[in-house]
């Protein structure tokens, strides 16, 4: 496909506003690159996918074009005359605020001359194919920007656009500019170019309104399909042409590769509360405090480089010893190659794993005994490219796996959690978090505890039968949400611990200051705390409150009110359970408050107001 067409067609579905009719307009386009009638066509189609959505690589690809503002600025400002410089286009682009709109509007070479110069590209024999920029040419000349590297590399860079843009007529240039700077800004995004994919091969009528396909339509059925591909190959050229040439049974087997990264899976925020009701029972798990990583393990066998068909595709087969030493390729949530950075991760996981595996996991930075050190510690060895070994001297840096989306030649993204877990522990022998699946709200609470003791951020919580979706920020995966406030709370009374713990008391009664009446000095309760206190807190608590006990029954004691603590908790519910009329939702001891008097606590006045009564 000339690049000229590529522009205009890129230019109506700019000015085209309706989502159906800009699905139309591209899956065209597909269609035309994907072996059009002109000669010139040829097969562009990946490229061309990748080009509508700003990119010239596939997601999954580490490639970067390495092309900044102030480059492109100056290959645009010579390209537009020796009297033209990157000043004048920066002062251009300051009026009219967009890189596209500034290109078209230089008067750069066009398609009249200086094209020999593009043959000092990568391009090779100039004038093959006259002076009609193709959008093959384009794309090799950009692969041979980013894979410009050493001395030169950056004037290389500026002399290949400059060879680009003074070929480009207004339009070309426009999109040109645009596409090097990674933003194509005509309304296509990732949906749109997903539909018109189906509709493009897939015979899918997307365009048509749902009430008017007939009752055996199959498009959404098309569109979920390449929505999977797209998931599982993270290249919007490679599903458009399995759609192509494949059709849906070729974007149904697509598999995942390993040493392509896929996205991450996200979470968003919610409550211990949420979880249950939404889902019955949980699975939880420390939620640590480092920087996501996606371990891509290729065990000795398949050392070909390739990824594909990891481990032979016999599958299930998490059998062999652990201690290879295969290919391990390490991706942040960007995606970004990571493994020069983390050599003590890439040596765990050969000696660790069983099988060719892609994990997701968190690297986190660990004191000597093992204890998490701060978020900052992990960032002063992730990315890191010089003085990695230093670095490893002062910073040490440990996996927590808490995912498998691949093992031995199966992929199990559709796989439900708790099975991708046993699978992540079949093929890892070290290094795996521990996750819990339960129904008890109290047994979560637990985990949480022990979390925030042991210094971590707090816990996530996973639907168990939830399946892998890269890229998704759903309500699968929730981050327990921290407490949004906290209440001073006096503590009004007290049951004494179990078994080992008898002497000690377990749960604390709190209340808040009863303000009815013009307040009369009385405390009504508002929950019980017996999570977030440590084995040593509980004693000293015990110390500290023995001497307020007014009054005991059974398990059960009554303290004078001399001491506040701070409580965190979920939320607020009206509950007849306490005299209040109010109860906490999983409250949590947070600290004694020994600069205040039962008189500064909380009053129900307050409470009334959090919960909106008031
Ligand atoms: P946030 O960055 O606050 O959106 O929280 C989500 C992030 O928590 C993920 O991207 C991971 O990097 C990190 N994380 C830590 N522990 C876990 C875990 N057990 N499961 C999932 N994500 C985790």
């Amino acid at each position: 496909m000339e690049f000229a067409t590529f522009a205009e067609r890129a230019e109506s579905m700019a000015a085209e506003s309706g989502d159906l009719a800009t699905v139309a307009l591209v899956a065209d386009a597909l269609a035309a690159a994907g072996g059009g009638d002109a000669p010139s066509d040829g097969d562009d189609l990946a490229i061309v996918a990748r080009f509508l959505r700003g990119a010239v690589f596939p997601g999954w690809d580490g490639r970067t074009l390495s092309v900044g503002p102030s480059l492109c600025h100056a290959a645009l400002a010579r390209a537009a005359g020796a009297n033209v410089t990157a000043d004048d286009v920066e002062e251009r682009l300051a009026e009219t605020g967009e890189i596209g709109a500034v290109a078209a509007d230089l008067d750069l070479g066009g398609q009249t001359g200086l094209a020999a110069f593009a043959g000092g590209g990568a391009n090779g024999a100039p004038g093959d194919d006259g002076d009609v920029l193709t959008v093959r040419e384009v794309y090799e000349e950009l692969v041979a920007v980013a894979e410009a590297t050493g001395d030169g590399s950056e004037s290389f860079r500026e002399d290949t656009l400059f060879g680009l843009f003074t070929r480009a007529d207004p339009v070309e240039a426009k999109y040109l500019a645009r596409l090097v700077l990674g933003e194509m800004r005509i309304g296509v995004g990732s949906g749109t170019l997903r539909d018109a994919t189906a509709e493009a091969f897939l015979g899918a009528s997307v365009t048509t309104p749902t009430e008017e396909r007939g009752e055996d339509d199959r498009t959404d059925e098309s569109v979920a399909l390449v929505e999977r591909a797209l998931q599982v190959t993270n290249d919007h050229g490679r599903v458009a042409e399995l759609a192509r040439d494949e059709g849906e049974r070729g974007l149904r087997d697509v598999s995942l590769s390993v040493g392509r990264p896929v996205r991450s899976m996200l979470a968003q925020a919610g409550t211990v509360a949420d979880a249950l009701s939404a889902w019955g029972e949980v699975a939880v798990e420390t939620k640590y405090d480092g920087a996501r990583v996606q371990i891509h393990y290729e065990a000795d066998d398949d050392a070909d480089g390739t990824g594909d068909d990891a481990g032979g595709g016999e599958g299930g087969g998490d059998t062999t010893e652990a201690g290879g030493d295969g290919p391990v390729s390490i991706y942040s949530r960007n995606m970004e190659d990571v493994t020069a950075a983390l050599p003590e991760l890439v040596e765990h996981v050969r000696e660790h794993a069983t099988a060719p595996a892609i994990l997701d996991g968190e690297a986190v930075a660990v004191d000597d005994d093992g204890e998490p050190l701060p978020f900052q510690e992990i960032l002063r060895r992730f990315r890191r490219k010089h003085d990695v070994d230093r670095m490893r001297e002062e910073v040490r840096v440990e996996l927590r796996a808490f995912d498998c989306l691949h093992a031995g030649g199966d992929d199990l993204l559709d796989s439900p959690l708790s099975e991708r877990h046993e699978r992540l522990r079949g093929v890892l022998d070290d290094g795996v978090s521990d996750l819990l699946v339960s129904d008890d709200a109290a047994e979560i609470e637990a985990v949480e505890a022990e979390a925030l003791e042991a210094g971590h951020e707090g816990v996530m919580l996973k639907r168990p039968e939830s399946t892998y979706d890269p890229g998704n920020r759903g309500r699968e995966w929730l981050k327990r949400k921290p407490d949004v406030e906290t209440l001073d709370l006096v503590v009004t009374g007290a049951e004494w611990g179990e078994g080992r713990r008898a002497e000690l008391f377990g749960t604390f009664e709190v209340s808040v200051h009863d303000d009815r009446d013009g307040g009369n000095g009385d405390y009504a309760t508002v929950g019980k705390v017996a999570t977030g206190i440590t084995d040593e807190e509980l004693a000293d608590l015990t110390d500290l409150l023995e001497p307020h006990v007014r009054a005991e029954s059974g398990q059960t004691v009554s303290f004078a009110p001399e001491v506040v603590f701070e409580v965190g908790y979920e939320e607020i519910q009206a509950s007849p359970t306490y005299d209040s009329g109010y109860a906490l939702r999983f409250p949590r001891f947070l600290a004694v408050r020994e600069d205040k008097s039962p008189a500064d606590a909380d009053s129900l006045t307050r409470v009334r107001r959090l919960v909106g009564d008031e």
